[in-house]
């Protein structure tokens, strides 16, 4: 249409802003928000509250361990190398996963570890950058178990088939998820919506998310490499790792 078209791509273009700017706005208020919602919350319920939130994580936190411990030193070592060496290497991609609760920022030191483990450039290359956005067995895992939390907080019965929709949803949910901090929050919308529940729960779970994101991604980081690992193995390629 020349230039009289250019009035709806102008248009277009304001409403990307428009959306922008009110992101922008909600995320600038949204920490103040929390902890009003979180002050509240606890004003309301009392102790019972923070009880329940402290029982959250020591699950999450136990189930993500156990996962990291038990799971990963199963697969690297069907991926022919020794848990110990693993653990060894990825203890610095798991600090900075947990610190800075974002999987694509700790990508290089997962890439670095990678190479410490003996894994060949052209495997890892490949295999963390798709692992870091598709491969996240922490937020799944954290998923499924805030869908059961708020499902309980609100009384809510799950049926065994509701059971199955939250361990697809979640599985789901944590492909979908962005390596960002706080982006398995916002996909709780996908599961809690799957399932049923209100989705309310996510300001609760909002309140607890910083403690909730940092296991979850040192564990997702670290899943990354346990499945390079094991890929490597699967390629036939053969795994030089360093002391
Ligand atoms: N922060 C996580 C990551 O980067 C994603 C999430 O919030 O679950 O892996």
């Amino acid at each position: 249409m020349g230039e009289r078209g250019r009035a709806v791509a102008r248009f277009l273009e304001l409403g990307s802003e428009l959306s922008i700017r009110i992101v922008r706005l909600i995320m600038y208020y949204a920490p103040v928000a929390v902890f009003c919602y979180a002050a509240w919350l606890i004003s309301q319920y009392g102790p019972e509250m923070l009880k329940a939130y402290a029982s959250f994580l020591g699950v999450q936190y136990g189930f993500s361990i156990f996962h990291f411990i038990v799971v990963y030193s199963i697969i690297v070592t069907l991926g022919g190398l020794s848990p110990l060496t693993y653990f060894k290497h990825q203890l610095t991609p798991f600090i900075v996963a947990f610190t800075t609760r974002s999987s694509a920022v700790t990508l290089p030191y997962n890439m670095e570890a990678a190479k410490r483990m003996g894994v060949p450039d052209e495997m890892f290359r490949v295999t963390l950058p798709i692992g870091a956005t598709v491969n996240m067995d922490g937020t799944a895992l954290y998923q499924a178990l805030s869908a059961l939390f708020i499902a309980q907080l609100f009384g809510i019965p799950l049926s065994p088939a509701q059971y199955g929709l939250v361990i697809f949803a979640a599985l789901v949910g944590s492909v979908a998820t962005a390596a960002i901090p706080g982006g398995g929050l916002v996909m709780l919308a996908f599961v809690f919506s799957v399932v049923g529940l209100p989705l309310e729960g996510i300001g609760i779970m909002a309140v607890i998310d910083t403690f909730a994101d940092a296991i979850r991604t040192a564990i997702n980081v670290s899943g990354d490499n346990a499945c390079t690992v094991f890929l490597t193995k699967i390629m036939g390629y053969k795994l030089t790792p360093t002391s």
